[in-house]
């Protein structure tokens, strides 16, 4: 009865304190010494972290808890989907409210986090990681965790991470089966380590045909809420190694680099498998540099302002600017009888166009061919529309060609 009481008062005078003394408290609780047994622990390192989990399911739910209780400092969550019901069984930031508000997973995910471990910095981003987050931003991650469901978001992410010289840990579950390795720039690629059947299945994945059929049916895989723990648990593990990128060389940690978690629950199977690939002459994993940052341009400038900024910045003539992620389409024009539909878009936002303006179906859309540009310059016919419409995200880096060579400009953030 004594007990109960003393733990009755404490949690009475906890309730009480001021938001300022639970700060406080958390501090200490996050401060030097947290995981003191850990001989390779290095909180200062951990405390100034900077890691993007791209992907808000059951795996980023996992993967963002654990990162939160490790104390990284400053994580950045994407993803553009909404909290439904059927997460909830499976994903241990959401609540009930959120999926009654359709709130964005995203800040879902913060505000659970934030109550979690008052100390880290959430950063939500409502986005496509393949066209809407800037490589300026992923350049400047220590690690970057994805916790993605499909092929194409993961050749995606891995392309922006090879470029931007980061690290990221892949995971992927289904089922009561899941995987996790990790990709290092120089040492292993996503891409390299594609079989011949997944490039084929990626390039379908591609298509405008299946674009659309995805948006229509989201992709929905069956798991349970364990594997999610087991493995976004180990992808966080990982995290800490690429956080740890000393200890790991002399040998303290072992990175799972170059090697893929398999771990299976029904029979309980674990093992690791052999899995690296670094193919020289592989396209997708080229390292952007150098890349210096331009002063002011941002994506809010127009083309014809940024060609101007951009040359008198390079102090060469001939600015051109190479979409690299995607294209952009100014319009579609019907195969059969030649008849032309102005879209104005990025390329990404073709097929949704198709399906919600047009409202055609698949096999009609099938009967358009797409006008599209990829290298913009001073004779681009729309040179008033500003880089954002042109689907250049905020704090990304241009790849502009000149007369005289390539070069790689990172916008500056245009977020006051
Ligand atoms: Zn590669």
């Amino acid at each position: 009865m004594f007990s109960y009481l003393c733990a009755y008062i404490a949690t009475r005078a906890r309730a009480m304190k001021t938001d300022n003394t639970i700060l406080e408290e958390a501090h200490v609780g996050w401060g030097e010494d947290i995981f003191p047994k850990l001989s390779w622990w290095k909180q200062h390192k951990v405390s100034a972290a900077r890691v993007m989990v791209v992907g808000c399911g059951a795996l980023g739910n996992e993967v963002a808890k654990n990162l939160a209780l490790f104390g990284v400092g400053h994580l950045w969550l994407v993803d553009f989907d909404k909290v439904e019901y059927s997460n909830l069984t499976r994903s241990v930031l959401f609540t009930l409210e959120d999926a009654g508000e359709a709130c964005h997973k995203v800040y879902a995910a913060a505000r659970a986090l934030r109550r979690l471990n008052p100390n880290v910095e959430v950063m939500p981003l409502v986005a496509d990681i393949g066209t809407e987050v800037g490589l300026g931003l992923i350049r400047r991650m220590d690690a970057v965790v994805g916790c993605l469901d499909n092929r194409k978001a993961r050749y995606l992410l891995n392309r922006l991470c090879m470029r931007a010289g980061v690290s990221w840990v892949d995971g992927g579950i289904k089922g009561m089966e899941g995987v996790a390795k990790v990709f290092i720039p120089g040492k292993n690629c996503y891409a390299c380590t594609m079989e011949p059947g997944a490039w084929k299945e990626l390039k379908r994945n591609m298509s405008c045909r299946e674009l659309i059929k995805q948006d229509v049916e989201a992709q929905r895989v069956s798991t349970t809420p364990v594997v999610a723990s087991v493995i976004g648990a180990v992808q966080a593990q990982e995290t800490m190694k690429l956080l740890h990128e000393e200890e790991t060389r002399h040998g303290e940690l072992t990175s799972l680099c170059g090697k893929m978690f398999y771990y299976e629950g029904q029979h309980l199977t674990s093992r690791l498998i052999e899995h690296r690939g670094w193919d020289d002459d592989c396209p997708v994993h080229d390292k952007w540099e150098p890349i210096t940052v331009h002063p002011t341009l941002t994506f809010r400038h127009t083309l014809e302002e940024a060609l101007n900024l951009l040359e008198e910045y390079l102090g060469e003539r001939g600015a051109r600017i190479v979409l690299r992620n995607q294209s952009w389409v100014d319009y579609i024009e019907q195969r059969s009888d030649g008849r032309k539909v102005q879209v104005m878009l990025p390329e990404s936002k073709v097929a949704r166009f198709i399906t919600d303006v047009l409202e055609l179906e698949q096999d009609e859309a099938e009967g358009f061919y797409q006008h599209e540009f990829r290298v913009i310059g001073a004779d681009f016919p729309y040179g008033s529309m500003t880089l954002q419409q042109l689907g250049v995200p905020d704090m990304d880096v241009l790849h502009v060609r000149t007369d005289n060579g390539e070069h790689f400009v990172e916008l500056a953030s245009a977020q006051v």
